[in-house]
């Protein structure tokens, strides 16, 4: 689905997309040629490695195998340490989407408490670190976070990427709060569903994220924004 999803996007935006369907049994050496191959290609402006991948190949050792200038996944150790710093050419797309959505609808960060839960390299983390750069006052949970309800109801902004279905109750939050629900997930009957149950959650809060149809497009529309961003910087283009 997300595949599809970014294909159709590129399509519709104009760019060309190539896609790299390889055998679940592709080894280290073939998957590093590849990327190899398509970094030192001139009319490939931006690269992605499809997550997760087989548990015989090194992921970490794959992504450190992209051009930093094309990862347009910004999942590189360069980009991540840049993003630390405040000062980058990309941002991941799914914190960077959710920052895009905040901004659009005008949805202050400054001097807010900003709850995330979850701390993986793709969402929780960055996202954390995007929302403190916007000067919120931020608190990091995960499986090992004592009274988590607690501390999810002092969120003025709260974010959830567990990838449990229904995760956050009513219970965790603030009346008045703005609740960004990044979950991706399956409920008992097959169903997309996100982290947050959504039918118990959404009078208490000011604003809330349906899945499907709220983080989820944006995070393809940020990974459009970093293949023209990329290919902007590979062509000497500034903004
Ligand atoms: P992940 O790598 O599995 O990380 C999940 C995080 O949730 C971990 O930090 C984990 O804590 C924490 N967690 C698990 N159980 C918990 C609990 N009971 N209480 C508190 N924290 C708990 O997942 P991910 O890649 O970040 O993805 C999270 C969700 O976002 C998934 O549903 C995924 O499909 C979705 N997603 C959506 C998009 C999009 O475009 N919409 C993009 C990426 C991901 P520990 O670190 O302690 O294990």
């Amino acid at each position: 689905m997300y595949v599809n999803n970014k294909k159709k996007a590129c399509e519709a935006v104009g760019f060309i997309s190539e896609e790299y369907a390889l055998p679940a049994e592709t080894t280290q050496e073939e998957l590093l040629a590849l990327v190899d191959t398509l970094n030192t290609r001139e009319n490939i402006n931006g690269i992605l490695v499809q997550l997760p991948l087989p548990g015989h190949l090194d992921d970490k050792a794959v992504i450190a195998a992209i051009n930093p200038q094309k990862d347009v996944d910004a999942f590189h150790a360069v980009n991540v340490g840049k993003i630390m710093l405040g000062d980058y050419e990309f941002l991941p797309c799914t914190p960077a989407g959710v920052m895009e959505m905040l901004r659009s609808y005008q949805i202050p960060v400054e001097g807010k408490e900003c709850v995330v839960i979850g701390r993986s390299n793709i969402v929780g983390k960055p996202m954390g670190m995007l929302l403190l750069h916007e000067n919120g006052t931020v608190t990091i949970c995960h499986s090992r976070t004592k009274n988590l309800a607690e501390v999810c109801r002092r969120a003025d902004i709260l974010v959830a990427a567990v990838g449990i279905p229904k995760f956050v109750k009513a219970d965790m939050v603030k009346e008045g709060a703005v609740v960004i629900d990044v979950g991706m997930d399956r409920d008992e009957n097959g169903k997309l569903c996100g982290d947050v149950d959504f039918e118990a959650v959404k009078d208490k809060c000011s604003f809330i994220t349906p899945v499907p149809g709220g983080v989820g497009p944006m995070t393809i529309a940020m990974l459009m924004q970093n293949t023209l961003r990329a290919c902007k910087l590979q062509n000497g283009i500034n903004d």
